[in-house]
């Protein structure tokens, strides 16, 4: 809805299912603004699993925890403004982990925002660079339990390009790791 022209996670997840022939294709997205383009194809798709944390209230306005897809796909968990590391990785841990556990992927699709960042100036949430390295990890760890450690991650939002270049390279090494 502005940002992008062609929601490329969306694009991949579609493309997973119908000419891959997978039957499970999960989608996280730790953009600090909710990905209502995704969650439009998820929430009538139940192949699809759609996980999102973002800020609320804030652009685009969507992804309020009672917006749940079909069976529960999908998985709002919106933050204040100046919400920092300890709320977002509960959000994480609580609700976003487990219900990706659960939905057992045989793919992970990860919109990969780093605006979430405390120096990002189009949002006010407080993630540290070392979040995005956790985040890593547990996106990690999920993928190797259940799909042989496939996942791809899609470069999306992150404005501060200090704190853009910083954090990618954090999430990405901590993704590589053993
Ligand atoms: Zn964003």
């Amino acid at each position: 809805m502005g940002f992008c022209i062609f929601n490329n996670v969306a694009i991949a997840a579609m493309h997973a299912l119908d000419a891959h022939g997978l039957s499970r294709v999960a989608v996280i997205d730790f953009d600090v603004h909710h990905g209502n383009g995704t969650q439009t194809v998820a929430e009538k798709e139940p192949r699809l699993f759609f996980a999102s944390t973002h800020q609320a209230p804030l652009y685009p306005g969507t992804g309020a925890v009672e917006e749940t897809g079909v069976n529960n796909n999908v998985v709002n968990a919106p933050l204040p403004a100046g919400a920092a590391s300890g709320q977002w990785r509960r959000a994480m841990e609580t609700r976003v982990l487990p219900a990706l556990d659960a939905f057992a992927p045989e793919l992970i699709l990860v919109s990969a925002g780093f605006d979430a960042h405390k120096a990002d100036p189009l949002a006010q949430l407080e993630l540290e660079t070392e979040d995005f390295a956790w985040a890593g990890r547990e996106l990690r760890k999920s993928a190797l339990q259940h799909c042989q450690g496939k996942l791809v991650s899609t470069l999306e939002g992150g404005y501060d390009l200090g704190a853009l270049a910083g954090s990618a390279a954090a999430y990405l090494a901590a993704l590589q790791r053993d």
